[in-house]
């Protein structure tokens, strides 16, 4: 696995292609280069033995060219600036192309929220916001969830920024409960999305996959192979942060759950044989979807990827080396930018809705949800056509024109 710092240059030699394809001034990917505004707080937290310990966070606003920044915030021991800033460039270029009116951000908290009662969890949340508060805001910069952060996280965060405002100002934040400002399908819209957008891959490849295989089992894995399996998939194997099962017959996803709310995990789950993370990448399964961290594919593995299609419901998990391997097997991959930007498109659905003060239905949300990934996918796709690039340059390349274009009407 490469280091972070290099995920982040990755990152903008990614973009730097489409750039180059079109043939662009390289002043505006130098205006790029860079994020707008990094921050790093430190968070004093009492813990429950009434000792203070530190905690170290980060916010990263990439780009505010097209709109607020958005992006989720991520609690995790092994996060660090790096993977903030990378996350928040990839979100400035997601939510271009899913076309919302916002610039990308990110945040980080370096935890293990596994070793945390729910009382340190929640004075935790509130500290980051207190700290953050002067950067964020409604119309400046709003987050939501990221990995082992929630609904109850978000609704402590609003909470917290409210008390500060002396109102309640619910669109500072997204993926809130439902009660709380929240938006009706939020909770399932990156998997949503990432259903919308394979449909539609299948139908331009016409495929009709029978067996998938997923990597990571929180909000958006879980969700995606709950989708899957309701669907008539047979879900060969599924993994989390312990490691992954397996087997050929198809999992019953609903009885995987069961089994990991009562011992914490997916492996141990009777009839499926335990496999490690990087085993599940190789099974032999028709549709593959990293739904966890980021570079779980790289060089190493790529070449055993069995899949037809990939669907990135995570963050950056494919390193860019494998990105050639995988194309070079014909393997039609739909990059992180486009295969989960359900959940941030479903974010700005609540954000409008909280704006309005006026609620949406669940089909309502679902139907503008299906408008936007079926209208992203067909632009992207059919610059992968004009250009034969793979899927990512072509989301990349759709994002500058539309990126520049901003930059050009602003006056730069
Ligand atoms: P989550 O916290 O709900 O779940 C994370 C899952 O990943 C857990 O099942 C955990 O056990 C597993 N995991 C952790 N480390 C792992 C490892 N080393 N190998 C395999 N599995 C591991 O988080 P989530 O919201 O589902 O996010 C998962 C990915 O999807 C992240 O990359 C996130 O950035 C991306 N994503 C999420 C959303 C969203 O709306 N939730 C939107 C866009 C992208």
């Amino acid at each position: 696995m490469a280091t972070s710092e290099s995920q982040y240059e990755n990152a903008l030699a990614r973009v730097k292609k489409a750039f180059d394809i079109l043939k662009i001034d390289d002043q505006y990917f130098e205006m790029l280069r860079a994020p707008k505004r990094t921050v790093t707080v430190s968070l004093p937290v009492r813990m429950d033995n009434g000792k203070i310990r530190i905690f170290e966070g980060y916010r990263v606003q990439h780009s505010d060219l097209r709109g607020p920044s958005k992006g989720g915030i991520r609690f995790h021991p092994e996060v660090d600036m790096d993977e903030v800033k990378t996350l928040a460039f990839l979100m400035t270029w997601k939510n271009t192309v899913i076309d919302i009116p916002y610039g990308g951000a990110k945040g980080g908290v370096i935890v293990n929220t596994k070793e945390l009662s729910l009382n340190e969890l929640e004075r935790l949340s509130r500290m980051y916001i207190l700290k953050m508060a002067a950067v964020l805001g409604p119309k400046r910069d709003i987050p939501a969830p990221d990995v082992y952060t929630n609904p109850a996280v978000m609704a402590w965060m609003m909470d917290e920024y409210s008390k500060m405002m002396g109102h309640n100002v619910f669109g500072v934040i997204t993926g809130k409960p439902v009660e709380l400002g929240g938006s009706l399908g939020r909770d399932k819209a990156t998997a949503q999305g990432g259903i919308f957008a394979l449909n539609d891959a299948l139908k331009k490849l016409e495929l009709k996959p029978t067996t998938a295989a997923v990597q990571g089992f929180g909000n958006a894995g879980y969700t995606f192979a709950k989708f899957l399996f309701d669907d008539g998939f047979k879900v060969v194997a599924v993994s989390d942060s312990s490691g992954g099962i397996y087997n050929a017959e198809g999992l019953h996803i609903d009885q995987v759950w069961a089994h990991k709310q009562k011992t914490g995990k997916v492996q141990g789950f009777p009839g499926a044989k335990d496999i490690t993370n990087q085993e599940l990448l190789e099974v032999d399964a028709e549709v593959l979807a990293p739904a966890a961290l980021a570079y779980q594919i790289d060089k190493e593995n790529a070449n055993n990827v069995k899949a037809k299609v990939i669907v990135e419901l995570a963050n950056n998990p494919t390193a860019p080396e494998a990105d050639e391997i995988l194309h070079r097997k014909g393997i039609f991959l739909i990059p992180d930018i486009l295969a989960n930007s359900g959940g941030v498109a479903v974010s700005y659905f609540e954000w409008v809705q909280n704006n309005q003060g006026f609620a949406w239905t669940r089909k309502e949300v679902n139907e503008r949800l299906k408008q936007k990934m079926e209208h992203a996918f067909n632009e992207v796709y059919s610059r992968a056509q004009k250009h034969k690039v793979d899927m990512r340059l072509a989301a990349n390349i759709y994002a500058t024109e539309k990126m520049v274009k901003v930059m050009k009407l602003r006056g730069y």
